[in-house]
């Protein structure tokens, strides 16, 4: 079944036709609690139809973040602009804006429906659309969330995933411009999130809403996202296609935090990077001598027999859903080092190892 939007509106009628330049700019933004600033100068450009996913570890400011664009929360400094129009001055309602958040509180005493239609129930006359077409829309949004049948439930009958589900059915109905969903599968349990996040894509590409989708978990951002803005302490790190960023993160907290890697001291001396006392490799360009650190990934490295590589020792095999990784020491550092181990068979912890460096990620201290 193919989705159309629902009540005659078509595309562009919510303001995103897709890949038509900027739906959300953000200018400069600071906004401080007190002492501390929890958005230190944020710049950000979310264009038309995209899905935007906002990476970082908690209390980076995600929230605060997405809660000015809403206009739920004031700020100091800078602009944030919706399809080139500026959003000074304008309520949360005035902006369009559908809401999910980690814990929605759905109406409890409301069925899924009612939920669902209750942002076109509450309009003023005006602007509302009559009883009939109000349900007609919000039984489409059901089908289009998977959930036709399920219309004369109540929130306390369905499970998690399906009350986001709802949730997200109830933040379309009122045909947003922009969709801002905060941290929205958080408290679901890993099958749940990770199906829901296949899901939400579908639905992304059949309506190209403008959305903004929150997370620290970077594999729902890498799977979801058409690009991937990192956030650390306040400020944008890097943003960029999910493949981009992994490929090359620009900074080192962007390196330390994709790709699951472990972080090492090192020396980088003469272009040389030494590890422990032990010439690793030669140093990416442009990273100067001194102390610096290495991130590496568990498939950045790999185990060849003792007298090869930089010695080593198995401490621990470690088996996951990703396949086995070994953990492992080298004379000199303290770090123990996670590296993909394809072929673990006769591999046992205490075994002397040699360990290959196949790929470098260093910067510099500081
Ligand atoms: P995230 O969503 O990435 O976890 P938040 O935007 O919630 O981060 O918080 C960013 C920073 O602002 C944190 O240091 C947090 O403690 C602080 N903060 C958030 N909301 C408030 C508030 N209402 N009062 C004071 N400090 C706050
Ligand atoms: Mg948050």
């Amino acid at each position: 079944m193919t989705w159309r939007a629902p009540g005659g509106i078509e595309a562009g009628a919510a303001g995103q036709p897709r890949g038509g330049g900027v739906g959300i700019a953000v200018r400069g933004l600071v906004k401080s609690y007190g002492a501390g600033a929890a958005l230190k100068g944020v710049s950000l450009d979310v264009e038309r139809g995209e899905l935007l996913a906002l990476l970082g570890p908690s209390g980076s400011g995600k929230t605060t973040l997405l809660r000015v664009i809403a206009g739920l929360e004031a700020f100091d400094e800078g602009s944030v602009a919706f399809d080139g129009a500026s959003t000074a001055g304008l309520s949360v309602g005035e902006r369009g804006v559908g809401f999910v958040f980690q814990h929605y509180a759905l109406f409890r005493h409301m069925t899924v429906l009612d939920n669902v239609a209750y942002g076109l129930r509450v309009r003023p006359r005006r602007t509302r659309p009559a009883a009939a077409e109000i349900r007609r829309r919000s039984l489409a949004l059901l089908d289009l969330v998977q959930l036709g049948g399920l219309e004369r439930r109540y929130p306390a009958q369905l499970s998690g995933g399906q009350r986001q589900r709802v949730a997200l059915a109830r933040a379309l109905a009122i045909e947003p411009r922009v969709l801002l969903l905060d941290e929205p599968f958080g408290a679901l349990d890993a099958r749940v999130r990770k199906d829901l996040r296949r899901w939400l894509r579908e639905i992304h590409e059949r309506t190209g809403q403008t959305t903004v989708f929150v997370t620290h978990d970077q594999d729902e951002a890498m799977e979801l996202a058409d690009r991937v803005a990192i956030l650390d302490a306040g400020r944008i790190e890097q943003v960029g296609r999910p493949a981009d960023i992994y490929a090359a993160p620009r900074t080192a907290f962007v390196a330390s935090f994709v790709g699951d890697p472990t972080a090492l001291g090192v020396t980088v001396a003469a272009g040389r990077v030494r590890l422990g006392g032990f010439d690793v490799g030669a140093a990416p360009a442009g990273v100067p001598d001194g102390p610096a650190r290495q991130f590496l990934r568990p498939g950045d490295a790999a185990l060849v027999p003792a007298g090869g590589g930089v010695p080593a020792r198995v401490e621990a095999l470690l088996w996951a859903s990703r396949g086995v990784r070994a953990e492992v020491s080298v004379a000199g550092s303290a770090r123990r080092i996670e590296v993909d181990c394809p072929d673990p068979a006769g591999l046992r912890a205490g075994d002397a190892v040699g360990l290959r460096f196949d790929h470098l990620r260093v910067y510099p201290l500081g």
